[in-house]
């Protein structure tokens, strides 16, 4: 955090690698939410889980903090005093490439959020569990960052993904993949050859389940291989590591 704030907010190419140092330690997160009740029980519980927090409960409150510092993520609430949320998300993707997740009192306005592909990276919507924002928000900060001018994009073997679109392609052909399947992919792409366990899986996506309880993760890994690789039964790409975990390997 420290760090971050030393740094002009132009420096920006530095970003991939500040976001690693926050890795070492505390990631930050900026607030952006002008419910008092919702900023200082985020506050309080966010700094619990281990993160920095700053806030903003404005719009032109949260443009002086990205003058200030450099967040890790963004909560970013739609509607606040001095305009929407969405709006800033799309300034944000523009001008900064920092991840944002979205928290919406609606369902409709999640609807709005999805169709208007603004560049937020995922969304909660009020009333939310602590616990279920954390897990977002850390699946948000594994992601790989900034990759010379494609930043979320992420090629293995003849597969390519792409965070921002939600998209998965074989030479151009769209794989369809669920929601689950999209983040389970992403949580082993973002540690390309690098084992997961099983535990870290069922952390990240299906907070809750006991960890002897895998039949779900098992049913997952099972139906992305079916997709992504072109003989399942003997997969080049996503590997099981007995007894740990899974990889996924170029
Ligand atoms: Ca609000």
């Amino acid at each position: 955090m420290a760090l971050s704030q030393t740094l002009p907010p132009e420096n920006l190419k530095d970003s991939a690698t500040l976001r690693e140092v926050h890795h070492e330690g505390r990631s930050l997160v900026l607030v952006v939410e002008d419910e008092e009740s919702y900023q200082d029980a985020l506050t309080v519980g966010l700094t619990v889980e281990g993160f920095s927090v700053v806030s903003a409960r404005t719009l032109a409150e949260a443009r002086d903090q990205m003058q200030r510092v450099t967040p890790d993520v963004i909560l970013l609430d739609v509607m606040l005093p001095d305009g929407s949320g969405i709006d800033f998300c799309r300034e944000i993707h523009d001008k900064w490439h920092t991840p944002v997740i979205i928290v919406s009192a609606l369902d409709s306005e999640v609807n709005v959020v999805l169709g208007l592909e603004i560049g937020a990276s995922d969304y909660v919507t009020k009333p939310y569990r602590l616990r279920e924002l954390v897990a977002r928000m850390r699946a948000v900060l594994r992601r790989p960052v900034v990759v010379e001018d494609e930043p979320d994009v992420v090629t293995f073997g003849d597969l390519r993904m792409d965070f921002a679109r939600h998209t998965v392609t074989r030479n151009g052909a769209d794989i369809e993949l669920s929601r689950k399947e999209f983040e389970l992919l992403s949580l082993f792409a973002s540690r390309l050859g690098q084992v997961v366990t099983r535990e870290v899986c069922l952390d990240t996506l299906w907070w809750g389940l006991q960890l002897s309880d895998t039949r779900t993760l098992d049913t997952h890994v099972k139906r992305l291989r079916q997709k992504i690789e072109l003989d399942p039964a003997n997969p080049v790409h996503l590997i099981t590591v007995r007894g740990v975990g899974f990889r996924l390997d170029v």
